[in-house]
């Protein structure tokens, strides 16, 4: 819910001017933060802090329960059960062809919370083709199976440069591929998400899924890295 917010808050239209919002800032905060000048808080956090006073005045939300998918986001749910997926799909081919088929349905048994509407597509990376994710437009993300996004994955820097130099933001992550594998990335929507079912790293076999598990980093799961070699793993 946080992210919903933040991405309707990301497409607010108009400007922001701390000043107006101050009313809006809801008391849940003040744990958090100082409020004495009023202006403590970054302009996307005020425009979240709006958007929930809204929401909840207008009974469309209730605060435990936003409470509750917030604690969830930031306790329970992260790229470990995303890893708990791809090491299923590694080990299990029948597994990794319903991923393909259809990843909402297949992730389902994974996931903590309700769906929240998106829909979910695996894409495999095989050695001719390296998919990488983006949302280009604001931060949507797979978060039912890779927690909160990074910092980076909602920057302006990743979100144009992904599209336009996908090889060059490879580099910057420390990845390079051979000339002839082709780079696709996909543009997530609101609607629209994807994870990126890395190559499984060779001399792995007879592993079993917990772990597999161990060499399946997130970023392996956006496509901004690669998965752990064997040796790095205990
Ligand atoms: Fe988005």
């Amino acid at each position: 819910m946080q992210l919903i917010l933040q991405e309707i808050a990301l497409l607010w239209p108009g400007k922001v001017d701390g000043t107006d919002f101050v009313r809006y800032i809801s008391p849940m905060s003040e744990h958090q933060h100082d409020h004495n000048e009023g202006s403590n808080l970054s302009e996307m956090d005020l425009r979240v802090r709006a958007l929930e006073t809204i929401l909840v005045e207008k009974g469309y939300i209730e605060t435990a329960a936003l409470d509750r998918i917030v604690e969830l986001y930031e306790t329970k749910i992260g790229p470990h059960i995303g890893a708990q997926v791809i090491a299923k799909a590694w080990s299990d081919p029948s597994f990794r062809k319903s991923l393909l088929d259809d990843a909402s349905k297949a992730v389902n048994e994974f996931t903590q919370v309700g769906r929240v509407g998106e829909h979910l597509i695996a894409v495999e990376n095989t050695p001719q083709v390296h998919n990488m994710i983006v949302c280009t437009l604001c931060s949507c993300y797979p978060t039912d199976v890779l927690g909160l996004p990074p910092t980076w994955y909602k920057s302006f820097a990743y979100r144009s440069r992904v599209v336009k130099e996908p090889r060059a933001v490879l580099a910057d992550f420390g990845v390079t591929l051979p000339a002839e594998t082709e780079i696709r990335v996909w543009d997530s929507t609101a609607e629209t998400r994807y994870l990126v079912v890395p190559m499984r790293p060779a001399g792995t076999e007879g592993w079993s899924e917990e772990r597999l598990a161990k060499l399946i980093t997130r970023d392996s799961m956006v496509g901004t890295g690669l998965p752990k070699k064997p040796s790095e793993v205990a």
